[in-house]
């Protein structure tokens, strides 16, 4: 069975580049009827706190990214990391180096200056000739023959025997470091494939020593270029949010953003826009680019537009709420308020990028009257204009239909009893009923707002 895992260090957030690669991790999975597996890698334990180990899990569970089984503590497996360690003491393929730092640093200089990496002579040493109850560290013994690791994104990637140091797989304290025990982790949680970050290329190559040397099969590995900012740097806090979380409190839906990452780093063809069955259908190694490739608001924009439309609007009601309450100055009848926002909402969602715009959109509906109309908006309303709202006032007052087809032949008919061009009605009556927002169909405005409210509108701006 395909098992793949998704396996972050708590930093407080889920970083959106991690974010990807749990979304590529959990695709492959899905695509082939595998597992998704989650493991924090909480080894330091100053940065492991509950609320950061919480983060990472609230970000997956917004995105959708649901893991399989319970979720793996890496600290609470040291024990077993240890255990291998010392298996492969016993085999010959790791070794007590009781160098102190000193001595490692004047090693890794002269190593330094040969071209190659640290080797330590404690590897050759027999341990019986220690100081008795010094400290040591427990090396791995790096081979002698280059490492080659077939990577299902870069290719082929060697690297030279003399490249890999003898790498501290147990700390003085016994500690284990993390290739050790993202070696360890993985065997034992069967993962076959590991889909990061090509910032961990590196350890890919160190990782294999170690399963080699235990006589493991590898996992594939499949290393994806980061993701940049839009000046083509590696993405950093001035490149703006870097946890998802912050693009669900800037109003983006959580397939919008699962759509966009799901095209940052893959393609499919030219197509952009992708429902879950048919990124789950469609989901290959072969489509993971080699190229870094740059985050780009507008096109996160673009994609999550399209996802607005597409949502349910029951649950767009509910979604907008929170982005709504900020805004002041509403009426307090929430029962109204919400029938006014679900009337509208087949209409509204087509127009909005994000829920942040979508309330913005909403806003006139449930802002409590009067408004004030200033500048061009108070200009539009002179003399003959509001004449003609008064008369249109009497007309409103007196039709028995209010339905937005109604209302909209009621508007044709009265701008063509003017012998005035449609504009001559619509751009008053726009201002007075949104105070100047953008909005839908003005028919539709007025069959949501409902007769009185409309009315009331008018005679705000008439008096
Ligand atoms: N914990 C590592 C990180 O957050 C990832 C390790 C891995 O995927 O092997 O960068």
């Amino acid at each position: 069975m395909i098992r793949t895992r998704f396996a972050p260090s708590p930093t407080g957030f889920l970083h959106i580049g991690g974010a990807r690669t749990a979304l590529f991790n959990w695709l492959f999975a899905r695509h082939h009827g595998g597992q998704f597996l989650l493991r924090i890698e909480d080894t330091d334990r100053a940065r492991s706190t509950q609320p950061a180990i919480d983060a990472i899990q609230d970000g997956l569970s917004w995105l959708g990214l649901d893991w399989d089984g319970d979720l793996v503590s890496q600290y609470s497996r040291a024990d077993r990391h240890v255990e291998i360690a010392h298996q492969m003491v016993a085999s010959g393929h790791a070794f007590r180096c009781y160098c102190d730092a000193d001595e490692v640093d004047a090693l890794r200089a002269a190593a330094f200056d040969e071209g190659r990496a640290l080797r330590s002579p404690w590897r050759d040493r027999d341990p019986a000739n220690a100081p008795d109850g010094a400290p040591f560290v427990v090396r791995f013994r790096a081979g002698d023959a280059d490492m080659l690791v077939e990577d299902a994104v870069q290719g082929e990637v060697r690297w030279a025997a003399k490249e890999f140091d003898d790498l501290v797989l147990l700390r003085s304290d016994m500690s284990p470091t993390y290739n050790l025990a993202v070696v360890v982790d993985d065997h034992d949680m069967d993962i076959t494939h590991i889909i990061r970050g090509d910032d961990h290329l590196v350890n890919a190559g160190r990782q294999a020593q170690i399963y080699d040397a235990m006589g493991w099969k590898r996992p594939v590995f499949a290393h994806i270029p980061l993701i940049h900012g839009p000046d083509g740097k590696k993405l950093s806090k001035r490149h703006g949010a870097l946890g998802a979380e912050a693009y669900r409190d800037m109003g983006y839906l959580p397939e919008g953003l699962r759509n966009y990452l799901l095209r940052l780093g893959w393609s499919h063809g030219d197509q952009e826009i992708f429902t879950d069955a048919e990124a789950i259908a469609a989901f290959d190694m072969g489509g993971l680019n080699k190229s870094p490739s740059r985050l780009d608001l507008d096109k996160l924009s673009h994609i999550n537009a399209h996802h607005i439309a597409q949502a349910d609007d029951a649950r767009l009601c509910e979604l907008v709420t929170p982005f709504l309450e900020g805004l002041d100055g509403q009426i307090d009848d929430a029962a109204l308020k919400a029938d006014r926002i679900r009337n509208a909402m087949p209409a509204l969602k087509t127009r909005a990028a994000t829920l942040a715009e979508l309330a913005q959109q909403a806003y006139f509906l449930v802002k409590a009257r009067p408004f004030q109309l200033e500048g061009k908006l108070a200009k539009q309303l002179d003399e003959t204009a509001c004449a003609r709202l008064n008369r249109l006032f009497t007309r409103l007052v007196e039709t028995d239909a209010w339905n937005d087809a109604a209302l909209a032949s009621l508007l044709k008919q009265f701008a063509e009893s003017e012998s005035v061009g449609f504009g001559k009605v619509g751009q008053p009556l726009r201002a007075v009923l949104t105070g100047g927002a953008p909005a839908p169909d003005l028919a539709l405005v007025m069959a949501v707002l409902g007769r009185d409210e409309v009315l009331g509108r008018i005679k705000d701006q008439l008096s």
